[in-house]
């Protein structure tokens, strides 16, 4: 009387599943792309093209020049939970290559259309092959190539109507893309990134393999942030917290921008950590107001098993043991070091 009958509780189809599954690991046309990189540097490319229609929801096209793809793994290679990089769960602790889940070509099967094609070392053809909810749609099929692997992501979101729609009246997603891929060309000196909008001659980013930090920041972001920055490099190990090392540059009293640009690679994965950051704005403003907008590439290195990787389903945060400790030593680190070039600028202009 009155209360009504509880709902029945169903299995989901496991098309469903997937797709939203997929959703969240591909949040947007540059997560797609930043996964794509990383492949391609999983694979060892040491150089990796990225063209990109309608801000990634029309085309993306990643191609490198890396180690390729078996023919015998293409039938499995966009199911979901297939990889060539972990086999146990311990695996993780150690891992050093970015992917690991092997969900992220599969989750582009789900929310678009995906061409791999591909050729390993020695081979007279490579193959190409299309895929759509995690299989092949037809046999892979025999095609000229180049070394490495091309990977086409057409028509993103096609099947998820208003994620499609949010994107397309927010602004589009390439500056996001742009703003990726310098990022890891600044951190991966010796690989060459490029960037362009399909069709366009002009590439928006290009980067040349060097071997000098500051000559891949000066061809990605330009001389002007180069001139106004300063090495900075920590390090610790101890019993307890094992090796910690950081090295960077961060810019100093004369660089003034409306935003800070904050690059932050850790164990060479390209990663967010929000405290980190506050706390170096925190830095800047209390000691350069005029400068609080920093630009900062900054490495880390930890013991792996010091990382975990594994708490975002893109990999973006990840979670660091001793979080305090190291923050507190970068926040010092800087600290000198900006106080220090204040002084010497106050010096000179007294001069
Ligand atoms: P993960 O990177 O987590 O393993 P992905 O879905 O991104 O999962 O990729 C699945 C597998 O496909 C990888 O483990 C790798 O073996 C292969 N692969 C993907 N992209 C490339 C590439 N560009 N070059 C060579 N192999 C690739
Ligand atoms: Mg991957």
């Amino acid at each position: 009387s009155g209360v009504a009958e509880p709902p029945r509780i169903r299995r989901l189809e496991e098309s469903v599943v997937n797709r939203i599954a997929a959703g969240e690991v591909i949040q947007r046309p540059s997560a797609a792309v930043k996964e794509l990189i990383e492949n391609s540097l999983d694979a060892g490319a040491s150089s990796v093209s990225v063209a990109v229609k309608d801000g990634g929801l029309k085309l993306i096209q990643v191609s490198d020049d890396g180690h390729g793809i078996r023919f015998e793994d293409l039938p499995i290679l966009c199911e979901r939970h297939t990889t060539s990089k972990l086999s146990a769960y311990e695996d993780l602790q150690t891992i050093k290559s970015m992917g690991f889940r092997g969900e992220a070509l599969a989750s582009m099967t789900y929310v678009g259309h995906v061409t791999v094609t591909t050729i390993t070392e020695g081979q007279l053809h490579g193959y190409r092959v299309a895929y759509r909810d995690g299989v092949m749609e037809s046999e892979p099929k025999p095609c000229a190539a180049v070394k490495g692997t091309q990977v086409m992501v057409e028509n993103l979101f096609y099947n998820m109507v208003a994620r499609k729609k949010t994107l397309q009246n927010s602004n589009d997603d390439y500056p996001k893309i742009v703003d990726f891929i310098s990022r890891f060309a600044v951190h991966h000196i010796n690989v060459t990134f490029s960037c362009r909008k399909h069709g366009a001659n002009r590439a928006d980013v290009h980067s040349a393999s060097t071997s000098s930090r500051l000559d891949a920041i000066r061809s990605v972001y330009g001389a002007s942030v180069v001139r106004d920055l300063i090495a900075i490099k920590v390090s610790y190990e101890d019993a307890a917290d094992a090796n910690f090392k950081m090295d960077g540059y961060i810019s100093n009293a004369n660089y003034v921008a409306k935003k800070i640009t904050m690059i932050l690679f850790i164990n060479d994965r390209l990663v967010d950590c929000t405290a980190l950051k506050r706390a170096i704005e925190f830095v800047y403003s209390a000691t350069l107001p005029q400068a609080s907008k920093p630009f900062i590439y900054m490495s880390i290195n930890l013991p792996p098993e010091h990382v975990d990787v594994n708490i975002h389903p893109t990999k973006k945060e990840v979670s660091l043991l001793n979080q305090d400790r190291i923050i507190e030593t970068i926040r010092n680190t800087i600290e000198e070091k900006l106080m220090n070039c204040n002084t010497t600028r106050i010096f000179q202009t007294q001069a």
